[in-house]
């Protein structure tokens, strides 16, 4: 990508009413643009990051066997009826509108009731069983707090899977090959040291769901570390009780702010029973299925990269999400052969498929070029100026660590193809 030819700028400023520190940066980056309060858009570099991050999941769901699908935002009332869910004294976060030829309808908080009922098509036999469904869907929530930046959306992206099981046992080996793939997707991308599994409230079998935690102030949440055991727990089932359980002394345990990036539950047959999704057993005995759901948050993700990561001088992504693996900074656009090198560079990425977004803007200063580089926050940073071209080398700068050295075209290429 041209640098010249991306319409979005960056800014000093983030608007006055923005206090985080993710959608702070991701602004003034032009990673997104802030709609509403809690309502944000994706520009092509903000895109471009949430695509990849959807791509790693995208891979580990169907690594486990889930089926990739998408379903309407529009929600049919009478499925939320059937669980006592659509009533907003139960469930306080619905958008709700109606239809003009008549009738109620939601935009969808998530999707527990459709699914259930949409496999009622597909599910009666034991043969047909068991079945995984995800998909990466906008979801709108009426929520209250919108102080996280895009850590906290009214209207966000989900990636929500769920699993469809004959029994309790065969529920609980699935559950463990998407718990060992969330604990694969955040080494994948960049959060593996600072994220925990932690037991929640919200099972039916285990009386506990297990959520994913990243560790990081601008968390709203709080959850306690085992340093010893490495286990861990939120604060909302923490309880002599559950300690206990747990096998954890009190004194061994250290508190942490916390975003919840994920979420495991075992539903047992709450949402089956009620939408009667069953199915016949070998012996043609009717059975409700058993269920369980498998949440993840790519916009909350991708906030919290930003908060994990960002510095003072702007945001910095791991080599796995961020929007381009380098960036081609051309210093003297009124060289010839400045010009003539940097281009070269950047026709041999694109031939290798090295994505690189190239600086060739005119008219901007090397001062300017650089800040913008440090505020967008790709990996790798690669000078290209008239000392570079006089010495035949390029000056490069790794966003993450600060070291920066001069190497030959061979060392970077050696260097960016693994
Ligand atoms: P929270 O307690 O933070 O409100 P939740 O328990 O409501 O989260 P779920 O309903 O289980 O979350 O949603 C699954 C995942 O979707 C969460 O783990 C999170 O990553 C993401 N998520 C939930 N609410 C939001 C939101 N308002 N904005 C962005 N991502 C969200
Ligand atoms: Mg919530």
């Amino acid at each position: 990508m041209l640098q010249s030819q991306l319409f979005t700028k960056t800014r000093r400023e983030a608007p006055k009413d923005e206090v985080a520190k993710n959608a702070q940066l991701l602004i003034r980056a032009g990673f997104v643009h802030k709609e509403l309060s809690g309502v944000y858009a994706y520009l092509p570099l903000g895109l471009r990051t949430l695509n990849n991050i959807i791509q790693i999941i995208r891979e580990e769901m169907n690594a486990i066997g889930g089926n990739e699908i998408i379903m309407p935002a529009l929600q049919d009332k009478s499925l939320w009826e059937k669980t006592d869910r659509w009533d907003d004294k139960k469930v306080d976060n619905w958008f709700k509108t109606e239809f003009k030829s008549g009738g109620e309808t939601g935009l969808g908080i998530t999707h527990e009731e459709p699914l259930t009922n949409l496999m009622r098509d597909y599910v009666s036999s034991y043969r047909d069983l068991p079945a995984y469904a995800y998909q990466f869907q906008t979801k709108f929530r009426n929520e209250m707090r919108a102080k996280s930046g895009i850590m906290r959306g009214k209207e966000f992206m989900m990636k929500d899977l769920y699993s469809f099981s004959r029994n309790e046992a065969e529920h609980k080996i699935f559950y463990e090959r998407a718990r060992a793939a969330y604990i694969k997707i955040f080494e994948r991308l960049g959060l593996g040291d600072c994220t925990h599994v932690v037991f929640a409230s919200g099972g039916i079998f285990s009386r506990f769901s297990e959520e994913f935690q990243t560790v990081s102030d601008a968390g709203e949440d709080i959850i306690y570390i085992d340093e010893r055991s490495g286990q861990a727990l939120n604060k909302e089932v923490l309880t002599d009780d559950v300690l206990k359980e747990l096998g954890i002394a009190r004194e061994s345990l250290v508190e942490k702010k916390s975003i919840e990036v994920g979420n495991i539950f075992n539903l047992g047959t709450k949402f089956s029973e009620p939408l009667g999704l069953s199915y016949k057993d070998e012996l043609g005995e009717s059975h409700s299925v058993v269920m369980g759901s498998y949440g993840l948050g790519p916009t909350r993700i991708m906030g919290t990269i930003a908060e994990v990561f960002g510095d003072e001088r702007g945001l910095v992504w791991p080599e796995a999400v961020a929007p381009y693996r380098v960036h081609i900074i051309n210093l003297a656009t009124d060289d010839e052969e400045v010009n003539r090198v940097a281009n070269l560079l950047y026709d041999e990425f694109l031939d290798k498929h090295i994505d690189a977004l190239y600086d060739d803007r005119k008219g901007v200063s090397a001062g300017e070029k650089f800040n913008d580089s440090d505020l967008i926050g790709i990996p790798l940073r690669v000078v290209v100026s008239k000392k570079t071209v006089a010495e035949g080398k390029f000056e490069v700068k790794e966003r993450m660590s600060g070291a920066s050295s001069m190497i030959s075209r061979e060392e970077l290429f050696i260097r960016l193809i693994k």
